[in-house]
């Protein structure tokens, strides 16, 4: 297979910059991946080899087809669950980056079944709640990993048409129209779960209501540069 061509530099320099975003932000850390959707190609996506986030530079995007095949690995290792990439890319025409995480305060929520839904308007994207995958349903007993595409399909079926899926006993995926949206996403998921949890030791919580959250995350839409500007400016010069 060829490649679809050398991909905007602006898409890698934020490819790049959103690795080591999520890493400083504490919801990646050794583990954990962010793709993009190829912007000469709607039918590959951009996704660094098998490394820690924080580490990865230009040099380490490996271009993929939707079913998780590499096109230009030249013998770099990639990672076991590139398979979650690829089946939402293709479940998902909207979605042009995707941020698979094991964030630790999301955790509880689905190991529980307590319904992660959004408290305050930064993560009203969670809308009215976030749907739960459990790869036990699926597929018997595992290793928890999205290893193959019958796997990511499923995880793309649960994902249905949301922000955001919970993947029992392992950790949880995020998408956006763009990257800085579902870095966006990725980290006010682990700040609302962090906060859910807390809120809930104080007394009953009052959550948005999904019109609130609608119309909240029709603002938040406008606004995603500017955090996304700061964060960017705080993992210093992309290399
Ligand atoms: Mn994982």
């Amino acid at each position: 297979m060829t490649t679809a061509g050398e991909p905007d530099g602006n898409l890698i320099e934020d490819l790049v910059a959103a690795n080591r975003i999520l890493a400083a932000q504490g919801v990646v850390d050794g583990f954990g991946h962010v793709s993009a959707r190829h912007d000469k190609n709607p039918n590959r996506f951009l996704l660094a080899r098998s490394m820690a986030p924080a580490l990865v530079t230009s040099a380490d995007i490996i271009e993929f087809d939707l079913d998780g095949n590499a096109i230009n690995a030249n013998g770099r290792t990639v990672y076991l669950e590139i398979f979650i990439h690829g089946a939402i890319y293709k479940a998902r025409p909207d979605v042009k980056s995707v941020v698979h995480s094991h964030s630790p305060s999301v955790i509880p929520f689905g190991v529980t079944g307590a319904n992660l839904r959004p408290l305050y308007h930064m993560s009203s994207f969670l809308g009215n709640g976030t749907p739960i995958f459990d790869i036990r349903k699926e597929a018997g007993m595992t290793d928890m990993l999205i290893r193959d595409n019958t796997l990511g399909a499923s995880l793309a079926r649960a994902l249905g048409d949301q922000a955001v899926v919970l993947m029992r006993g392992h950790g949880s995926t995020a998408v956006g129209n763009s990257i800085p949206q579902a870095v966006f996403r990725a980290i006010y998921t682990e700040v609302n779960a962090h906060l859910q949890s807390e809120a809930g030791k104080l007394g009953p919580i009052t959550f948005l209501d999904p019109e609130e959250a609608r119309l909240a995350t029709e603002t938040n839409n406008g606004v995603i540069g500017r955090p996304w500007e700061l964060w960017k400016r705080s993992v210093g010069k992309i290399d």
